[in-house]
């Protein structure tokens, strides 16, 4: 077995239980061969962006410890969204549930199906603002700057809400 990395994921859901479909999504991960989750964001309610008349999604962002390479953890991640039901259709459309790699270390990949960090992450307040609570001294791979730097360009967007009762790791991991 190769040896652990940290990675960080991004979570995103804004059809049915989208609280309930997260938690399932990151237990179902933890639960893999491979995949432990060590830290959570917070939980936040935002508005949509690129496909915009659709329901407001709810996100947050993981920190994980893994010996998956970084195409099987892609693979993992699109078979959990499989097993929640995730149908494709509109390009940056409604989902029951999303879930990119947004970090995988230090590494930068340009592979057809797998570019990482992930090529948007860096415009995105609903990625930056969960992922600079637990990876803000981070050095985004590629761009000079650490998460937070990134996150502090961005000013305070007034469409990323964080909700009273975040989901825990104890909750997700037990
Ligand atoms: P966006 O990538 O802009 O957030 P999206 O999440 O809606 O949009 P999807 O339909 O979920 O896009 O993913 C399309 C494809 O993107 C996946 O099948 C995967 O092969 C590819 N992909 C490339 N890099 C990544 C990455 N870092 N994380 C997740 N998927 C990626
Ligand atoms: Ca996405
Ligand atoms: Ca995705």
């Amino acid at each position: 077995m190769s040896q652990a990395m940290t990675a960080h994921l991004g979570l995103g859901s804004n059809l049915g239980d989208r609280r309930l479909q997260l938690e399932e999504a990151l237990r179902r991960l933890h639960r893999r061969e491979g995949i432990q989750l060590t830290r959570l964001s917070s939980l936040y309610e935002t508005a949509p962006v690129g496909f915009l008349d659709q329901p407001p999604f709810l996100n947050l962002c993981a920190e994980i410890r893994t010996t998956l390479s970084p195409a099987v953890l892609l693979r993992t991640l699109l078979q959990v969204e499989q097993e929640l039901h995730r149908v494709r259709r509109v390009r940056w459309g409604p989902r029951t549930i999303d879930v990119d790699l947004l970090l995988y270390g230090d590494r930068i990949l340009r592979e057809e199906r797998l570019t990482v960090p992930h090529p948007r992450m860096t415009e995105r307040p609903f990625v930056l603002i969960p992922l600079a609570e637990i990876a803000g001294e981070i050095p985004v791979p590629g761009t000079g700057k650490t998460v937070h730097q990134w996150r502090a360009e961005m000013g305070t967007p007034e469409d990323v809400v964080p909700l009273p009762n975040p989901l825990t790791l104890e909750q997700v991991t037990t």
